[in-house]
């Protein structure tokens, strides 16, 4: 896969997150402050624009204004956390050009340390990494076992969306949801939501690709 594929796909996770802006924002409602949906939506708007516009040297650089455009744009703890994880890959991904099925694990890998570092959050806090970590965990597995780039992609959105299920039954630990307590049991977190349209986005195009 080369810029101009991830530059695609990045421009697609736009479009998703255009679509379900408003389901995001009512799971937020629920929560927090019913902004999730806007607020991606807000940022991922503006690196389309920015990603039709501009011409990138190489996936890193290409990362890194993602990076700063998304914690600029995105109101929220999750400018910060997805900037943090954008700033990550453009600093692995500097001066590269091409990205293969195995640096999928890679991705996951650095996105979930920034992320972690940056909001402090552990599995079971019911956050965005609730639904990056099984996809890891799925991504490295598979991977491990040499499967199929079909095999890897769907189980890797298979156990994404099985962490969006599960944040239903878990207390909210991190961010406004936090206030909630026991009350936030019953409520499927918004973050890992988007987590999954994200994840899914990547699936659907690479596959698309063929
Ligand atoms: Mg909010």
């Amino acid at each position: 896969m080369d810029i101009d594929n991830v530059k695609n796909i990045l421009i697609k996770i736009n479009e998703q997150l255009q679509l379900n802006k408003e389901y995001l924002s009512e799971l937020d409602a629920a929560i927090g402050d019913g902004d999730h949906g806007h607020n991606m939506a807000k940022g991922f708007g503006k690196v389309a624009e920015d990603l039709k516009e501009n011409e990138y040297t190489d996936i890193g650089s290409m990362f890194k204004k993602v990076a700063m455009l998304l914690i600029s744009n995105v109101g929220g703890a999750s400018g910060p956390l997805y900037g943090t994880a954008f700033m990550e890959l453009g600093k692995e991904y500097t001066g590269l050009n091409e990205l293969k099925i195995e640096d999928l694990e890679k991705i996951l890998e650095l996105s979930i340390k920034g992320i972690k570092f940056r909001g402090k959050a552990e599995l079971e806090d019911k956050t965005i990494i609730d639904s990056l970590e099984p996809a890891y965990n799925s991504v490295k597995e598979s991977l491990k076992n040499n499967e199929p780039k079909e095999e890897v992609l769907n189980k890797m959105v298979d156990f994404s969306k099985e962490g969006v299920e599960h944040t239903k039954e878990i207390i909210a630990r991190k961010g406004r949801a936090s206030y909630l307590g026991e009350r936030s049991i019953g409520h499927q977190d918004p973050g890992v939501t988007s987590t999954y349209i994200i994840l899914k986005t990547i699936r659907d195009n690479i596959l698309g690709e063929k």
